[in-house]
């Protein structure tokens, strides 16, 4: 459910559609997500790459809120990820990227092929708090997991010292690379890969009535579907 592509600066470029997709089919996974920083536009590509092979990708984005915390963001469809995408890239710090620093931002269609390069780096900060985060995502109909919450560096829990509970969240990513600790909160774990070797082999399991996006919404929003 947080997989980076190649436009994540730091998502390598050999993250494309076909690539990430083909990689989680040999590993033989049933859903995936992509959630590059603060944007959505390589998901239709990834989508469409997804319904040839028979694997589900959910549109999704690794959201980087006013104080530097890092929030997976899925949505049910990707018409909700695209307007979700639009009112980020409005409220994000608007910085060039340099990308011989911090990498390129390829957005591609589902041949693989370069359609854009955003120019504004995109893994600065958005003008939306952590403690509003929920209620936007929800309000396009998605669902808030603050990401990797037992690492040292944009996680909640590192930037806020503990899972705030008004921020009212049902789920929590916990990363196998941080500490492992337990915590009062239904969990998923990801693989957060940036690389195509990052992505990882089945592991852990929702039992989900159909497999799509809508029904893992549904079941990380209220605990069924
Ligand atoms: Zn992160
Ligand atoms: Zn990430």
């Amino acid at each position: 459910m947080h997989i980076h592509s190649s436009l994540s600066p730091c998502g390598d470029n050999d993250m494309t559609p076909n690539n990430i997709v083909n990689m989680a089919k040999l590993n033989e996974l049933d859903i995936i997500a992509v959630t590059d920083h603060n944007t959505c536009r390589n998901c239709s590509a990834a989508i469409k790459v997804g319904e040839e092979v028979g694997l589900t990708v959910v549109p999704g984005m690794e959201l980087t809120t006013s104080e530097d915390i890092h929030v997976v963001c899925l949505f049910p469809d990707l018409e909700s990820a695209e307007k979700f995408d639009k009112y980020v890239y409005e409220r994000l710090m608007k910085i060039p990227n340099e990308a011989d620093i911090f990498g390129h931002q390829y957005v591609m269609n589902e041949n693989d092929e370069i359609i854009d390069e955003v120019d504004m780096l995109l893994i600065n900060s958005c003008d939306i708090s952590i403690m509003d985060v929920k209620e936007v995502v929800n309000s396009f109909g998605g669902v808030a997991i603050p990401a990797h919450v037992n690492r040292d560096s944009y996680s909640i829990i590192a930037v806020l010292g503990e899972i705030v509970p008004e921020c009212n969240f049902d789920f929590i990513e916990v990363s196998r690379s941080g500490k492992p600790e337990n915590y009062n909160y239904p969990s998923i774990q990801n693989s957060d890969a940036h690389y195509l070797e990052n992505i990882s082999e089945k592991g852990r399991f929702i039992e989900l009535e159909k497999n799509t996006a809508r029904c893992l919404i549904e079941y990380l929003g209220n605990g069924r579907c």
